[in-house]
């Protein structure tokens, strides 16, 4: 199956899905997947919240939502990036700060969701690409 990429227009700064290359959505500016570098993230399936998405943000900036059970590829240029993810009330999260360098171009994160006593706090985790699923 096709993998998902998440992108966003440096143009307008819309925040769409495309296959591999095409349009924004909203400017019209040819978007395309060509970054050297990647981020993959996959939401790990579970009860609480799995009709919502959860919101991500790189760097403080909105990229959108996945949903349960999703997976996405985030093609981006070389750099460092803090991933930060939220669901309604719960704003908790480890915020891992993820480093795309020409030697460590693709990096694979998962996401769950801790359900604590006090706060839900979400946990991303770094993991080999081999066990992402695809959507
Ligand atoms: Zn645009």
């Amino acid at each position: 199956m096709a993998k998902k990429y998440r992108v966003k227009c440096p143009k307008c700064g819309n925040v769409q899905n495309i296959l591999e290359s095409g349009p924004c959505a909203k400017c019209g500016e040819t978007l395309s997947i060509n970054q050297p570098g990647m981020i993959g993230l996959y939401r790990m399936g579970n009860m609480m919240g799995a009709a919502t998405g959860f919101g991500i943000y790189l760097n403080e900036q909105p990229y959108g939502a996945i949903g349960n059970r999703e997976s996405l590829y985030m093609p981006l240029p070389y750099g460092e990036y803090k991933m930060h993810i939220v669901c309604g009330m719960n704003r908790k999260c480890n915020d891992p700060v993820i480093k795309i360098t020409p030697d460590d171009p693709f990096v694979c994160l998962k996401v769950h969701m801790n359900v604590g006593f006090i706060q839900n706090k979400f946990v991303i985790e770094r993991a080999d690409p081999s066990t992402m699923p695809e959507t």
